[in-house]
């Protein structure tokens, strides 16, 4: 059955079992058979390129949708868990995911932090020389029980979004490779350290190209054969390439793929899958983007200036980077009646508003859409990632509950609970109200 089929059959039972009404007028929705397809996608396409036998383990950037059902899922699909905080390590633990699966990358990890991954065997890749002088200072003379790693920055350039782009000259990521004298640093770093193990690239998010991408993984290929010959050794025997594949936000088709780009790996950088390395993966978005929409009413309709403009419940809180960054990250709007069956024809166009008070909250700018009334259902699509799972709190704007669905062959569709919608408790004590 087509996502899209899945997709109507769940927001039409939505409406039906009362998921969505006027108490609660915005849900988020999660297709589990896509992200499982997802996940099948990720392990088919390295496990064809990969000598067999060599470890590669696939973790999941939690960032991009960090919820503890979902990492559970996904560890439950082989996928691990890369976390950029001690919030994020404690959720991965949370959902039972096992150190030996899990990946620190910070770029700002606190004394406390490193030596806590320490004593729990994570594996975790220094950003900086300062944060490299801590852990010496934390290891000693010993040997340390987790995989350590450097985060290189192969200062390759820029994508189409500036915000997403970390290996640029300037980037707060990682060692800046090119710079002066950097690159004999980085060699004398290892032979100092016969614990460094492995090496960490991530060329940037959305917008990135693939072959900058693979460009990336190339530098830090090299400079990592460069270290094992002059240690004359396979000191370094891991290469973490980062996560970074782009997504299709304009239609349905999953593209890139995976394996265009395990492909455009195997020719761009063969020695990766010589056998040598064991490879972590760290990709987020291309995982749980396709998987997740955001469903709000529409609350009224309004003519302001000639334009038409649909005001609904989905806005600022759930569609942060679309508000503020709309020519980076516009979205797919899909329009649904009050029961939840799909609307066609009537085409005009209009702003599709959220409910929070500034003028820029719209998630949609003069949108060719079916005539939205009051009462009707706007679909955000592909917001499985970096949405709704990372809520702005303004405004006091209640978080939406996630619910997970599956469809069977009959089009019944099962919903579970992922995060309950945040009640008013809940909000008044985050907000100091217990003070
Ligand atoms: C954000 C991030 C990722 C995931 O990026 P996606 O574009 O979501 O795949 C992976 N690694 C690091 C270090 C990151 O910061």
């Amino acid at each position: 059955m087509a996502s899209t089929i899945r997709r109507d059959l769940a927001v039409r039972a939505v409406v039906e079992r009362e998921l969505l009404d006027d108490h609660v007028p915005l849900v988020a929705l999660l297709d589990i058979e896509t992200v499982h397809t997802a996940a099948l996608a990720l392990h088919a396409a390295f496990d064809e390129v990969t000598a067999s036998g060599r470890h590669v383990l696939h973790t999941f950037a939690v960032k991009a949708c960090s919820l503890v059902p979902v990492l559970r899922l996904l560890d439950g699909f082989g996928i691990g868990c890369e976390v950029a905080s001690a919030g994020e390590l404690a959720l991965a633990r949370a959902a039972g995911v096992a150190p030996d699966r899990i990946v620190l990358d910070s770029p700002a990890k606190t004394v406390t932090e490193l030596r806590a991954a320490l004593d729990q065997g994570i594996a975790l890749n220094a950003d900086n020389p300062q944060e490299l002088a801590r852990l010496d200072a934390l290891i000693g003379s010993g040997r340390p029980r987790s995989p350590l790693g450097l985060r290189i920055n192969p200062q390759l350039g820029a994508g189409s979004i500036d915000a997403m782009s970390t290996a640029t000259a300037t980037s707060k990521f990682g060692v800046a490779l090119k710079d002066e004298g950097a690159r004999d640093w980085v060699v004398r770093a290892y032979l100092d350290r016969p614990w460094l193990t492995r090496m960490h690239c991530h060329t940037g998010s959305q917008g990135v190209p693939l072959w900058l991408m693979a460009a990336g993984v190339h530098a830090v290929h090299e400079l990592a054969e460069e270290i094992n010959a002059a240690a004359g050794r396979q000191q370094i025997d891991t290469l973490d390439i980062g996560g970074g594949l782009p997504v299709n936000f304009a239609g349905d088709l999953v593209t890139p793929t995976y394996h265009e780009y395990a492909r455009l790996l195997r020719s761009e950088v063969p020695g990766l899958f010589s056998g040598r390395y064991a490879l972590t993966t760290e990709f987020g978005r291309s995982l749980l983007a396709k998987a997740g929409t955001v469903l709000a009413r529409v609350e009224y309709t309004k003519d302001a200036g000639g334009r038409r403009v649909a005001i609904t419940h989905a806005g600022a809180q759930v569609a942060t980077r679309t508000v503020f960054a709309p020519d980076a990250w516009p979205l797919r709007v899909a329009a649904y009646d009050g029961h939840g069956r799909p609307k066609n024809g009537g085409m005009l166009r209009q702003d599709v508003a959220g409910p929070c008070c500034f003028a820029g909250d719209l998630v949609a700018r003069d949108r060719e859409l079916p005539a939205l009334e009051p009462g009707d259902l706007v679909a955000l699509l592909d917001t499985g990632a970096y949405y709704f799972s990372t809520p702005f709190g303004y405004n006091s704007l209640l978080r939406p509950g996630v619910h997970g669905f599956s469809v069977a062959d009959d089009g019944a569709v099962t919903f579970a609970t992922i995060r309950r919608p945040q009640t008013w408790e809940e909000l008044i004590t985050e907000s100091g109200g217990d003070r």
